[in-house]
């Protein structure tokens, strides 16, 4: 039996290119790894997959699939097909974050299972086979694997490593609402956005250590697209930043925000919006 943990990401910057001839969205952004996670043990068994899934702790966990629709099943099959024999397992996955939460947590779970075969198994295989299994789940699922801060193109599989950044506080404010990532980017083609994060100017202001000016670019595009669904949105981030955050976005498709930190703070940004569920944790 082993243990792995299956850590969430948020957006640093989310821009989106145009649309492909593939049906998929051209994208460009800064992930970064947070040390917020669910957790997930792995099992041998003669063959097969099996999973048990405990979602108690969030709200709305019942209704993530625990079938061959889950992620973590869905990467366990992806992983038993690259390598052409059965690899019987069994996982048992205690969900923390929140799901449609633009956190990633299903592909976070993804790439836990494509790890934790990978050394279960002891099929020694590369980290770029492992993100080719990956790709094959989810296009955020590569960057899972991964981890750290990335820059994320093409269907957000490409991926190029970025200096770790400093390691902030992060408050994680979740509205009320679920929104699908299907449904942003189907909506955002109706309207583009107009403003766009300048990514490589962004790169380069965090490698040198100008967080401040860095803050000031940061930006989601899919984030007036999530405020048809959550206005609530615009008032958790000013409530937030008032409170002392260095920044606030949303993250992925939303409706989560997330606020940038110093330790002293956290709780001041926590309480400053009480009515959502709070996750205080840090970047990874
Ligand atoms: P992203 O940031 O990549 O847009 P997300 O955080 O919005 O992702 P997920 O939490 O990955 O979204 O879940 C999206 C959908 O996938 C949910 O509606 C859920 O039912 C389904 N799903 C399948 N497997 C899982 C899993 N292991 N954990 C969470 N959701 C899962």
């Amino acid at each position: 039996m082993l243990k792995e943990l299956a850590r969430a990401k948020i957006n640093l910057t989310l821009d989106i290119k145009g649309l492909r001839t593939d049906g998929y969205h051209e994208v460009s952004m800064i992930m970064q790894t947070i040390d917020f996670a669910d957790e997930l043990e792995l099992k041998k068994i003669s063959g097969g997959v099996s999973l048990k899934m405990d979602a108690t702790q969030i709200i709305g966990g019942e209704l993530i699939p625990t079938d061959e629709r889950n992620l973590a099943w869905r990467a366990a099959l992806e992983f038993q097909k690259f390598c052409g024999k059965s690899l019987g397992v069994s996982i048992s996955l205690t969900k923390r974050i929140p799901a449609a939460a633009g956190l990633a947590g299903g592909s976070a779970d993804a790439a836990a299972v494509i790890r934790g075969m990978n050394r279960l198994y002891e099929t020694n295989l590369t980290e770029d086979e492992l993100c080719r299994i990956g790709e094959g789940v989810g296009s955020d699922v590569p960057f899972c694997i991964i981890g750290g801060t990335c820059l994320a193109e093409g269907r957000g599989e490409r991926l190029t490593r970025l200096n770790p950044i400093k390691k902030f506080s992060v408050v994680l404010a979740k509205p009320r609402g679920e929104i699908s990532t299907a449904w942003a980017y189907k909506t955002y083609d109706e309207a583009p956005a107009t403003i766009h994060p300048p990514n490589e100017k962004i790169i380069k202001q965090l490698a040198s250590g100008e967080y401040d000016a860095a803050f000031k670019n940061f930006s989601n595009v899919l984030e007036g697209v999530a405020l048809k669904k959550i206005p609530a949105i615009t008032d958790y981030k000013a409530k937030m930043f008032a409170a002392g955050a260095k920044v606030v976005l949303m993250s992925g498709s939303g409706p989560t925000i997330f606020a940038l930190t110093d330790a002293e703070h956290v709780k001041q940004i926590a309480e400053s919006v009480a009515d959502a569920q709070i996750f205080v944790t840090k970047i990874f």
